[in-house]
Formats: C-alpha cells, sequence, structure tokens
C-alpha cells in the first residue's frame, strides 16, 4: 500500500518552526516510503482565516526544500463534502442542535481551536422546545451525541483503538485504546459558520486517501473522537505519527503570536533553510 501523508496548515498565521517540524514528519514520511506528500490548507474557519497567508505557507515550505502534489486541497472549497458526511450522521440520530449562544459557541472555538478542551454533554432538546428556537432563528451547532454513538457502536465502542507509529506526549506506541468519551459531544458544525475542525479532518483525510496522519502532540487527544467518526462514517482507519512538539525559549509551544520565530522572520535574520532543518533533527 501506498504511504499518503499530509500537512494541514490551518490559515490563521505564518508558519513557524512547530510547522516546520509537522511539514518535515509529514515530507520525510512519505519519502522514505516511497509515498507521496500532500498539502491541505485548512480554512475552514472564515473568521479566524486569512487568504493572504497562503502564498507565505507555500513560500515557507519550498524555502525548506520540500515539494508536495498539485492541485492542494482548500477546505473552503469543499463545503458540500462535510455537509454530506453531517447529513449522514443526522439521519443516523448521531448529531443533536446545541443551542448555546453564538457568543458561548465562539468563546468555546477560540479558547480551544480544534474542538478539544471543554468537555461538554448534552442531549437533543423535546420536539417543541427545539422547533420553537428553530422557528425563532435561535443559531446552533450541530454536537455529535457521544451517547447515541455508544449505542450505534455496541460492544465495537470498547474496541476502538488507533496505531501509534511515532510516540504519544506519555510515550505511547502501538495499538492504543482510543476513549472519545474524554473529548465529550463534540462540535461538528455551526450554523452560519460552517463544518468544524473533527468532522472536516476525517473527511479530507479519507477523500485524500491518507493512509499516515502526521501531527505534533497537541492533538493526540483528538485522534479518539477522529477514529470514532471514521467508524461511525465507514471510512478507513490512518495510522498516526505523533509528534513532539516545538517550545519557544521560554519553554511554552511555539504559538502564532510568536512573531519572532515565524520561518519568514528566521529567513530574514540570515538562518537557512539547511540550519532550521537540521535544528529539527532533518539534516
Ligand atoms: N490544521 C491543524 C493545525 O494547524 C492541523 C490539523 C491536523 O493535522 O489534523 O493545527
Amino acid at each position: 500500500m501506498t504511504v499518503v501523508t499530509r500537512f494541514a496548515p490551518s490559515l490563521t498565521g505564518r508558519l513557524h518552526r512547530g510547522h516546520a517540524l509537522a511539514a518535515l514528519t509529514a515530507a520525510e514520511t512519505a519519502r522514505t516510503a516511497g509515498g507521496r506528500f500532500l498539502l491541505r490548507i485548512e480554512d475552514i474557519d472564515a473568521e479566524r482565516c486569512r487568504p493572504e497567508f497562503e502564498a507565505g505557507i507555500f513560500e515557507d515550505l519550498a524555502w525548506l526544500g520540500l515539494e508536495w502534489e498539485q492541485p492542494v486541497r482548500r477546505q473552503s472549497e469543499h463545503h458540500a463534502d462535510y455537509a454530506a458526511a453531517l447529513e449522514r450522521l443526522r439521519d443516523r440520530g448521531l448529531v443533536y442542535r446545541c443551542f448555546k449562544t453564538r457568543k458561548a459557541l465562539l468563546d468555546d472555538i477560540g479558547r480551544a481551536p480544534h474542538g478539544l478542551g471543554a468537555a461538554y454533554v448534552g442531549a437533543p432538546l423535546e420536539p417543541d422546545d427545539e422547533a420553537r428556537r428553530l422557528t425563532a432563528g435561535k443559531a446552533f451547532a450541530w454536537r455529535l451525541s457521544l451517547s447515541a454513538a455508544r449505542t450505534a457502536l455496541g460492544a465495537d465502542w470498547d474496541a476502538l483503538s488507533f496505531v501509534e507509529q511515532g510516540a504519544g506526549p506519555n510515550g505511547e506506541q502501538g495499538a492504543i485504546a482510543a476513549a472519545p468519551a474524554a473529548a465529550g459531544d463534540v462540535i461538528l458544525a455551526r450554523k452560519g459558520l460552517g463544518v468544524a475542525y473533527h468532522l472536516a479532518v476525517v473527511v479530507d483525510d479519507a477523500l485524500q486517501g491518507v493512509t499516515c496522519v502526521t501531527r505534533g502532540w497537541d492533538l493526540f487527544e483528538a485522534t479518539p473522537v477522529q477514529r470514532l467518526l471514521q467508524v461511525l462514517l465507514d471510512l478507513p482507519a490512518p495510522t498516526y505519527r505523533h509528534h513532539r512538539l516545538v517550545l519557544g525559549a521560554d519553554g511554552k509551544r511555539l504559538a502564532k503570536r510568536d512573531r519572532a520565530e515565524t520561518l519568514a522572520a528566521l529567513r530574514e535574520r540570515g538562518v537557512t533553510a539547511a540550519a532550521v532543518r537540521a535544528a529539527l533533527g532533518f539534516g
């Protein structure tokens, strides 16, 4: 089987060394296996994403010496794919509308860009109540119902697992039990804001034929719920290769706010791509 990997940056800022490690891990995993390396632009969150970052991302990756297949998949061009997946889950009664206020929803998104963090567990409203809110035009999010998913899976619920080919933050390797309960009833889509992270990633990885998902430890916790979605949507199971996070001088994970650490800033200061690669273990 041909190994297919991807680097999937969000269009929320310029790339820094953490992204470089993620991109290099994906590209090298494909290269050493004689496989394919894909690039995906994650730009579904219209409130946080800015298209002007795309050209900079291409520039930074090319500077690092990476080549990727064309065409690049842009999530914003594939809303129909995500809507179809949501529809399948709806048909099976696996999602429900949650009417937390738009502000509360946006706060959630701001605090936890990948839908991680707040383990919310709710339930569908009574049909009358729901109808009244819909008629009043109230905003809502579609949430995955863990209790409905558990019922749908039956004995397979406890067998949910994924294969870790790298290592998790606590050294997890090999076949790992996936316990999606920790994530709560994650948001899969928001009225007016479109699909959310977990659903888009799962649909894209399947449509792009990704066989090995490489990404940082910050998304290790996302894997159990994404495995659950793959099973519920009858999608193939990729393997996973999680990698360490790159820390700044303050010992904290690099974030978009660390402007001085962007690859563009390093380049301007005369740091070479070879030096960045070597420092990340890709000499
Ligand atoms: N777009 C996500 C990020 O920039 C990565 C998605 C993934 O690798 O699953 O953190």
